[in-house]
């Protein structure tokens, strides 16, 4: 543990203890169902094992920044430019929160209004139209300024913008849905193409992806994922976008840990390389939930009308949280949590591999692995369901080309950013590596009603579940989560 921050070190006369005990019996007197099921939720992860690679623990000072009087406050607007009155303290924990978040990532802008990472996408996607518009050169060919403009302008515009193009990774490769896909907005604002992985490595085809670009002429380039468990070259990123004359948007969701903690640097740091960067906040920069958009000085104002353009008013406790989150992770400990939890992937890729599984790419350079399960014979989601039922959490993901499309899957998605937090190491991400090969080879799929097999169902001997849902208490009985914290 001695490279977690103090938030979630052992503390016998916890003050978080107190507060929670306290808070909860606040809560109880009024609904005690919602008491009941926050409690709930702290025993349901303290027994879980935890591989959701987008998931994590924040400390209990990010929590508790979350549940307070900062919440009654509307704030629109920005810093000390408010459409409201009365805003002085928000005005003190977005600034904070924008200064750690510039100074933990290097960038000149920083944006912390965004809800998530979903909203931080959406205002990064409206910034970049609007600097188009307001760029010198269709100022000359008469569009005026972007808030001026009437319906016939933005229909013009509209027909004008040809180039509404977005190049994004393929969702089969590890891409997001914000990146240009149907399901989201972007995927209708945008006529969207993908890059894909080369089909025998499975690693990042830059070639491949400039011959694209050049073909396709995005107007956004975007870079980022949320299954690809190898390392993006930004630096070349930024090459292809700029030999186009697209906008580099980099999505550090999944990774902005792992660069918070310069784990990432020099041309895997996305940040000195894009134009524009979002991420969430509470995957492995293990903050409150929520979103962030960090740029240079030519989009800064446009980013900053995030609100009200495309998010509701700004959520000022959370932005206390995420200034509480940020603080934490400009400590050098940070940066030790970072290493670690890059260290513990690829300790449970090589135990994997040593098993016998099938990683995409072969193992891992960040946080994340990527499981083929079809060797074990099994869909995504009979994997999914049978390592839950052994106590192991983790999601169905899909792997590239996947024959099972998006629903049942082939692939199993694990991280280490949560179960890092807790203090587990190599050691027993080995172990943990043991666990989950003897669930997925003592599963099957089940037959199908219609003959066959299901996709969908598969058969666990349950003694095989029991033994290793009791293998995996065991295992975390000796990291408690937040061990400072007693709510009996
Ligand atoms: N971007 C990436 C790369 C993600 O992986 C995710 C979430 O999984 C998001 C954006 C969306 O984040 P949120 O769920 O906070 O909207």
């Amino acid at each position: 543990m001695a490279e977690l921050p103090s938030a979630v070190t052992p503390s016998d006369a916890s003050p978080a203890s107190i507060a929670y005990r306290s808070g909860l019996e606040v809560i109880r007197a009024v609904e005690p169902r919602i008491a009941d099921a926050i409690a709930r939720e702290l025993t349901d992860q303290r027994e879980m094992l935890k591989l959701i690679a987008s998931e994590n623990y924040a400390s209990p000072a990010v929590l508790l920044a979350m549940g307070n009087w900062l919440s009654d406050k509307y704030a629109e607007g920005t810093v000390g430019r408010r459409f409201y009155a009365g805003c002085r303290n928000v005005d003190t924990v977005e600034g904070l929160a924008a200064e750690y978040a510039r100074d933990v990532f290097g960038a000149a802008h920083a944006y912390v209004q965004p809800h998530s990472g979903i909203d931080a996408n959406l205002v990064a996607f409206w910034a970049v139209l609007s600097q188009r518009v307001e760029s010198p050169a269709l100022a000359a060919a008469g569009v005026r300024q972007v808030n001026e403009m009437s319906e016939q302008d933005w229909a013009a515009l509209r027909a004008e913008f040809g180039n509404q193009r977005m190049l994004g990774m393929a969702l089969d490769a590890g891409g997001h849905l914000t990146h240009g896909f149907r399901p989201n907005i972007s995927g209708k604002m945008f006529e969207q193409r993908s890059y894909g992985t080369d089909p025998v490595t499975g690693l990042l085809d830059y070639d491949a992806l400039r011959a694209s670009a050049r073909e396709f002429r995005p107007l956004i380039l975007v870079a980022g994922y949320s299954a690809y468990p190898r390392l993006v070259n930004f630096r070349i990123m930024r090459e292809i976008a700029d030999e186009v004359g697209a906008t580099l948007m980099v999505d550090m969701a999944h990774f902005a840990g792992l660069v918070a903690g310069k784990v990432l640097t020099g041309d895997f740091d996305p940040v000195p390389h894009a134009n524009i960067v979002t991420t969430t906040t509470h995957k492995s920069l293990r903050g409150p939930r929520g979103g962030m958009v960090l740029c240079d000085d030519t989009l800064a104002e446009h980013v900053d009308r995030g609100c009200p353009m495309v998010l509701g008013g700004p959520l000022p406790q959370v932005m206390a949280a995420k200034a509480v989150a940020l603080a934490e992770a400009s400590r050098p400990e940070f940066g030790g949590y970072a290493r670690a939890v890059v260290d513990n992937a690829r300790a449970l890729a090589e135990g994997l591999l040593r098993r016998g599984a099938a990683l995409v790419t072969g193992g891992t350079d960040n946080h994340l692995v990527l499981i083929d399960v079809s060797g074990y014979g099994l869909t995504g989601r009979q994997a999914e369901a049978a390592l839950l039922e052994a106590g192991i959490v983790t999601n169905r993901n899909s792997v590239p080309q996947d024959p099972n499309g998006a629903w049942y899957t082939s692939g199993i998605r694990i991280g280490t950013p949560a179960l890092t937090t807790r203090g587990l190491g190599v050691a027993e991400m080995d172990e943990i590596a043991g666990l989950i090969d003897t669930v997925l080879a003592g599963t099957s799929a089940a037959p199908a009603p219609k003959g066959g097999l299901s996709k969908a169902h598969h058969v666990l001997e349950a003694a095989v579940a029991e033994k290793v849902a009791r293998q995996a208490a065991d295992l975390l009985a000796g990291f408690p989560l937040y061990p400072g914290i007693d709510l009996s």
